[in-house]
């Protein structure tokens, strides 16, 4: 710890986001960042504490109070290697990362104002790439091959540490390019995918193979694998099957978010193909991230407006007796998106969706619910009230979540990672989840 007494006399500043009215003109990242000297003090706030519940939280296991030291000494390259000592991809967490471990952070609980753990690990990282540290490593090779099934964040952390372990990867990718959601999901304004393909020039360049294009069933795995890996995500996104389903103009988040990715990476797509929200009334219904990414998304699109709704109630500002310190608080956020400009509404059950005589979408009826806690604490029963209203929507976006895959009668030699495991998560625990499935495999094999 370098300084004991920052936390006392340097206030936590953030980068904070480019302007609105500049970071709606494009997709570039909104988050800006801090010039060296700030940022070495932020991470001298750091009270590198007995017992570190930002560590804790991490689902890493990070090391935060190590790498703020180390860079508030100046020792940006200890701090790069105590970082990647428990993280392969900090460029990716430390862009979108929800950090829980600054909402575990004692700066958090004593005066809402945690360390800027996430900020300092992109900066750590950053400045790596730019001195050039991240180089390829060789490692001693077993003569065992491994084959990992999906590239996202879950697949890639699989590779990379079976390939550190000496195995021979290969990673099977059904798209086009390698990334999973990362590449196909969440949108270039807060991940440039730029970021994907540096670190998959030194995976490659360490002698992973990936082969993209290439969807493989994993009830027929190609032979000549000693074991295999399976991070194929969440396919399948929750419906609402509701009257008018079948009308024009109504798309999954995640087929509207995707396809903006792919036209920003130059794909090009036929008219009628083409889902945009240019000059449209725009209704995303689910209150998550997901939706939250469709809101940035369409108004750089040009939308004339956009609506989110929730069928939950709006969550509490600020804390949550449910969720207390040093838990992840479920509170009410605001995203850089919802700051771009949306409506917000909560305790709203969408009934029908309405349309025009050529069976385009114009709008959704619903209706205003109430919801009453459970006897037995369990999940609050629904009331609708009869109150009804018609949503003006011509282009509807459905951010409901991903349903929990399942994986029945899977050969021994192969381990489940990731969402396709847990259902959806977040980047930073598929990560950390691909780490273990490297170790279970290494185990099995070693036991072999
Ligand atoms: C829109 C959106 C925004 C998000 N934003 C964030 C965020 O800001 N921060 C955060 O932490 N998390 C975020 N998440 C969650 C996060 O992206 C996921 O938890 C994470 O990407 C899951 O990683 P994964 O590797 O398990 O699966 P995925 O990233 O889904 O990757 C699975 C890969 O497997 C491939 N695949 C599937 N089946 C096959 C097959 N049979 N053969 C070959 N390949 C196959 C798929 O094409 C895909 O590339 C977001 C999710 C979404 C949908
Ligand atoms: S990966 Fe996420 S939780 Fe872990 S230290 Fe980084 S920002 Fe915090």
């Amino acid at each position: 710890m370098g300084n004991p007494k920052a936390f006392l006399t340097v206030p936590r500043q953030s980068a904070g986001y480019r302007p609105i009215h500049e970071r709606i003109a494009d997709f570039g990242e909104v988050e800006q960042t801090l010039n060296t000297g700030d940022r070495k003090l932020q991470a001298s706030r750091c009270m590198d504490c007995g017992v570190p519940f930002c560590h804790w939280a991490c689902p890493l296991g990070n090391r935060p109070p190590e790498f703020q030291d180390a860079l508030f000494k100046g020792h940006w390259r200890e701090a790069y290697q105590i970082l990647t000592a428990t993280n392969d991809f900090p460029e990716f967490t430390g862009r979108i990362c929800p950090a829980l471990c600054e909402k575990s952070c004692v700066l958090k609980l004593a005066i809402d104002a945690p360390v800027t753990i996430r900020e300092d690990e992109c900066a750590v990282i950053e400045s790596a790439f730019r001195e050039g540290w991240v180089q390829p490593q060789t490692y001693p090779r077993l003569g065992k091959k491994v084959g990992v099934v999906g590239s996202g964040p879950a697949g890639l952390s699989a590779a990379a540490s079976l390939n550190r372990l000496g195995y021979d990867v290969t990673v099977f990718e059904k798209e086009e390019q390698v990334g999973g959601l990362l590449r196909y999901g969440i949108p270039n304004f807060k991940l440039q995918k730029t970021v994907i393909d540096r670190r998959l020039r030194v995976m490659e360049a360490e002698g992973i193979r990936f082969v993209t294009s290439s969807p493989i069933d994993p009830k027929k795995l190609p032979e000549g694998f000693d074991a295999w890996c399976l991070c194929t995500g969440t396919p399948t996104p929750r419906n609402l099957d509701i009257p008018g389903r079948e009308l024009s103009g109504i798309h999954f988040a995640l087929d509207y978010l995707s396809q903006q990715n792919k036209v920003l990476a130059g794909k090009e797509f036929k008219d009628k193909e083409r889902i945009t929200a240019h000059g449209k009334h725009v209704l995303v219904i689910g209150g998550g991230d997901t939706g939250s990414d469709c809101i940035g998304t369409a108004n750089r699109q040009g939308a004339a407006s956009v609506m989110q709704i929730e069928i939950m109630p709006k969550p509490p500002v600020g804390c949550n007796p449910q969720t207390p310190w040093p838990a992840f608080p479920r509170v009410f956020k605001t995203t850089s998106s919802h700051e771009e400009g949306c409506e917000r509404r909560w305790n709203l059950a969408s009934l029908r969706f309405i349309g025009t005589k050529d069976g385009k979408v114009h709008g959704v009826e619903v209706e205003t619910v109430e919801w009453e806690p459970a006897a037995d604490g369990g999940r609050p029963k629904m009331k609708p009230t009869g109150k009804k209203e018609t949503l003006q929507a011509d282009l509807v976006l459905l951010a409901m979540g991903f349903l929990k895959p399942e994986h029945p009668g899977l050969p021994e030699n192969v381990v489940v990672a990731g969402d396709a495991l847990s259902g959806p998560s977040l980047v930073v625990r598929c990560i950390a989840d691909g780490r273990r499935a490297a170790e279970d495999i290494h185990r099995m094999l070693s036991e072999k």
